[in-house]
């Protein structure tokens, strides 16, 4: 058994950015993931304010810079909302993850593959945790970077309510019917939409229910969807929740700081998780090279925890009030969003700005 400083399980988004930070400081790594052959299914669609987040530039996984957004709904005609810099980026999710991983390795943290975890133990001083190959590791801190079904979660007897749901498949350009610009399409699914994500050579089709339990966004759905925008069946489809919990849930058990899905830090309204599991990973990682991590990462995430407080309210508002929401979505608030989302602002963010240009009219 070798011993580390910090032990990391997850190898995604919010595990890879708490290990790169982590290395880079010179501190023993061990990352402790499934193998990437059985990848989480996510669309892979990466906002600016994310893209300036990494430590490294993205641009070797980026397949396509998005400056054009299709908004519907089905009572409404299609708008195309538009920025005059990229407010978002497309990359294939699997490729994106090996990229960050390969980044943090150059750092210095060490991967390990395993099937899964059987036990952890919490000591004055350590935790330990053990592999399904029998493998034991040991640090002072663990960073549960495990996804929206965390295994640590479970073994440390962590609960949180149901999160949103998604499910996603997809389709080779030479398939699809109309090669769309990435779309969202309201009103296909109740609590939720249906999104059209342009890759290159395919098309990522996926349906997102903000609640899970509100809807479910079922295969048979998922096929609907996509013969009627695409005109071609999706291949490869699954669906997986999503961590949006971070405002009801603690962020630290004993020497065990959660980040990224495994600690709920998923926007609600239209489900971006990949800036929330950077973001985390990064503060979860300074934290522990401070002192005293299971106090300061939780303040240090305080004022990502009160936007997702408000983005939940407010997606409870805009998928009660649909369709007349997305009708303002379509609007001048929708322009406002995708605007914002190029000068790399948060939800929130661009939420107070467009408040703030209502105000100056009247
Ligand atoms: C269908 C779908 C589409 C999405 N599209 C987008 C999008 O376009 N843009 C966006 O910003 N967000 C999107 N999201 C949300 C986003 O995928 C997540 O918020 C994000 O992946 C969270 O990153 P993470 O690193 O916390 O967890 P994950 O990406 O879930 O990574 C968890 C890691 O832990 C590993 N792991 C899991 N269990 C174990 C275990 N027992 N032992 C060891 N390792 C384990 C996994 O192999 C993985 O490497 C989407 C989600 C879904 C479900």
């Amino acid at each position: 058994m070798t011993n580390w400083d910090v032990l990391i399980v997850g190898a995604g988004q919010a595990g890879c950015a708490a290990a790169w930070d982590l290395a880079a400081a010179g501190l023993r790594v061990a990352v402790i993931s499934r193998p990437p052959s059985r990848g989480k299914p996510c669309a892979g669609g990466v906002t600016e304010k994310a893209v300036a987040r990494y430590r490294f530039s993205i641009s070797p996984v980026v397949r396509e810079a998005v400056t054009s957004l299709a908004v519907s709904h089905s009572s409404s005609p299609v708008r195309h909302l538009s920025s005059a810099t990229p407010f978002c980026v497309m990359t294939e999710r699997a490729e994106l993850d090996a990229f960050c991983r390969c980044q943090a390795e150059a750092q210095g943290a060490v991967f390990h593959e395993t099937a899964g975890l059987t036990g952890l133990e919490q000591r004055a001083d350590c935790v330990r945790i053990e592999t399904r190959e029998g493998a034991v590791f040991s640090a002072p801190w663990l960073i549960a970077a495990d996804g929206a079904n965390s295994a640590v979660a479970r073994l440390l007897g962590e609960r949180h309510p149901a999160g949103a749901m998604a499910i996603e498949g997809c389709v080779p350009r030479e398939s699809v019917r109309d090669y769309p610009p990435m779309t969202l399409d309201f009103g296909v699914i109740r609590g939720g939409y249906g999104w059209l994500f342009p890759k290159g050579d395919h098309v990522n089709v996926g349906l997102y229910v903000w609640r899970h339990g509100a809807a479910a966004p079922q295969r048979s759905a998922l096929q609907r969807y996509c013969q009627a925008r695409l005109g071609a069946e999706a291949k490869h489809v699954a669906g997986y929740p999503l961590g949006t919990w971070l405002p009801h849930t603690r962020l630290a058990n004993g020497r065990v700081l959660f980040v990224g899905d495994a600690a709920g830090c998923t926007e609600v309204l239209l489900g971006e998780g990949i800036y929330g599991a950077v973001l985390s990973g990064q503060l979860a990682a300074q934290a522990i090279l401070g002192e005293r991590p299971d106090v300061f990462y939780p303040r240090a995430l305080a004022g990502w925890r009160e936007e997702l407080q408000q983005v939940s309210r407010l997606g409870a508002l805009f998928y009660g009030l649909l369709p007349v929401s997305s009708r303002l979505l379509q609007g001048r608030l929708g322009g406002t969003l995708v605007n914002g989302f190029a000068q790399g602002l948060t939800l929130g963010q661009c939420k107070r700005q467009w408040r703030g240009a209502q105000s100056l009219k009247v």
